[in-house]
């Protein structure tokens, strides 16, 4: 049986996270007031605030609260789960795989591509093998179930390099998320040692590598090497200059950017792999034209533009998968860099331009915003940050990161769960209990029918 849609002139979003959550609440019911129907389309039925994703790494927020369920705040809206597969703006029509297999053709009037970025990685041999990204919510909760497991099992281990290997934790990408997500690995490695009688903090080994000379292009100079010694004096091992050349079996061989020499090599059971992201490959499976590094070319009113530089007709795009200009002048080649602050505020222009264009009801006005600068959390009571141009460390640079992004994430209901998480938290402290099995759920159940067993002979 065909998927049942809407027959109403349609809005079709790509990517329900940041832009695609945003312009649908934005429009769904003043385009369903007009006759017309938003519909989204994600593979994922909920958009993942992930910034918050580190604090998941660090057992601070429960995995669920730090995502918005589409189908609870899109009331008005046709949601779809799906992958867009391509999409013809001559013809306006966009194939969407479906998750048995099947796909649908969709026809639009006007189509917002939203589909953001995925995580950038190199040919590296074992890293697709041995690594994990940081970027979704599943990976976010394998990782701190994966840490937490690695931890429990060392400690039953006899075997010297096998125990060496699991407790020793790896990062590549010193970048914003990077910084974050080992800042809190050693937060919840070191509670969850200190509660392990057969463990002690000097058998740990966590290892954070940068190709740049530097951390963290969002704060400056000064703050970033106050990062750098601050992770260092927590006994991270922060090797600046330093590349990932083979992860096979995840034995890390670790090579030297200016003569390419070997810096080190061990084993690892984990290695996480936050070295940047790219546009969505949708972009390029679509009739638009991608600029070099892929992203869909927008002008500042969140318009597509041709090859010709001209506005393409009923197509809009913001985002990380988009170029857009900054017009503060601020941003890297005059463009938008790929962050929550400039997806979320694009958005909200782009759905107005989008209704004034589409219903004639005023002019479009062009995306222009200052930076409000960057707060990093690094664990509990930790941080480092310029909001506002402040620059701020430690436990009020923390209490600014929270106090942002518990006000910034969507929705009321999802910003009381993540406040509720941070006041039981404080009051029972952190939760370090691994959970087994979660990749083999039905274990327990194979165990007890007598799964595997050979029948017994009549
Ligand atoms: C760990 C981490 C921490 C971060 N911290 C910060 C921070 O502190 N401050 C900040 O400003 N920014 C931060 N960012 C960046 C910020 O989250 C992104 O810039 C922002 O999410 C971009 O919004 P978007 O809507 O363009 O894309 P996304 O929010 O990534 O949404 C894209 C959506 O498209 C969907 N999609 C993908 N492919 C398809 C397809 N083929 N068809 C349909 N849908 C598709 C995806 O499932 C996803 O839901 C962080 C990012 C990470 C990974």
């Amino acid at each position: 049986m065909a998927l049942k849609l809407s027959e109403k002139p349609r809005v079709l979003i790509v990517g329900g996270g940041y832009v695609g959550l945003i312009v649908a609440q934005q429009l769904q019911k003043k385009v369903k007031a007009t006759g017309g129907v938003v519909t989204l389309v994600d593979p994922l039925p909920y958009m993942t605030y992930q910034p918050f994703l580190p604090e998941v790494v660090g057992g601070h927020i429960e995995a669920r609260h730090a995502v918005v369920p589409h189908r609870r705040h899109l009331k008005d809206t046709e949601v779809i789960t799906g992958k867009v597969t391509s999409v013809d703006h001559e013809a306006k029509t966009a194939v969407v795989g479906l998750d048995e297999g099947e796909s649908v053709e969709i026809p639009y009037q006007d189509i917002v591509m939203a589909a953001g970025a995925t995580t950038r990685t190199f040919p590296i041999e074992g890293l697709a093998e041995n690594g994990i990204g940081l970027k979704t919510i599943e990976e976010a909760l394998g990782l701190r179930n994966h840490i937490l497991e690695r931890l429990e099992t060392a400690s039953a281990l006899t075997d010297e390099a096998a125990k060496r290997r699991a407790l020793t934790f790896t990062v590549v990408g010193g970048g914003f998320a990077g910084i974050e997500c080992i800042a809190e690995m050693e937060d919840i490695i070191r509670a969850s040692v200190s509660q392990n009688p057969r463990l002690s903090q000097s058998d740990v080994r966590i290892v954070l590598v940068e190709a740049m000379g530097r951390i963290m292009p969002e704060v400056s100079e000064d703050q970033a090497v106050g990062v750098v010694e601050h992770l260092r004096a927590r006994g991270i091992e922060v090797l600046l200059n330093t590349s990932l050349s083979s992860a096979v079996d995840g034995e890390l061989t670790l090579i030297s950017m200016a003569d390419k020499s070997e810096v080190d090599k061990f084993g690892t059971d984990t290695l996480v792999w936050t070295a940047g992201v790219a546009a969505n490959a949708v972009a390029r499976s679509s009739s638009f034209p991608v600029d070099e590094r892929g992203r869909i070319t927008g002008s500042a009113t969140l318009q597509i533009l041709n090859e010709e530089g001209d506005v393409v007709e009923g197509a809009w795009t913001a985002g990380d998968i988009s170029a857009i200009p900054d017009l503060t002048g601020a941003g890297p080649g005059g463009f938008c860099v790929p962050n929550a602050q400039h997806a979320s505020r694009q958005a909200k222009v782009l759905a107005k331009n989008l209704f004034a264009v589409r219903y004639g009801t005023g002019e479009v006005a062009e995306y222009k915003h200052e930076s409000l600068g960057a707060v990093a959390g690094l664990g509990l009571y930790k941080g480092v940050g310029n909001p506002m141009g402040v620059k701020l460390k430690g436990c009020l640079a923390w209490a600014a990161h929270r106090g942002y992004h518990g006000m910034a994430i969507p929705t009321i209901e999802r910003k009381a769960r993540v406040v509720g998480g941070w006041v039981n938290e404080l009051v029972f402290g952190r939760d370090v209990t691994p959970l087994r099995d979660l990749e083999n759920p039905t274990k327990a159940f194979f165990e007890a029918a007598g799964g595997g067993k050979k029948k017994a002979k009549k």
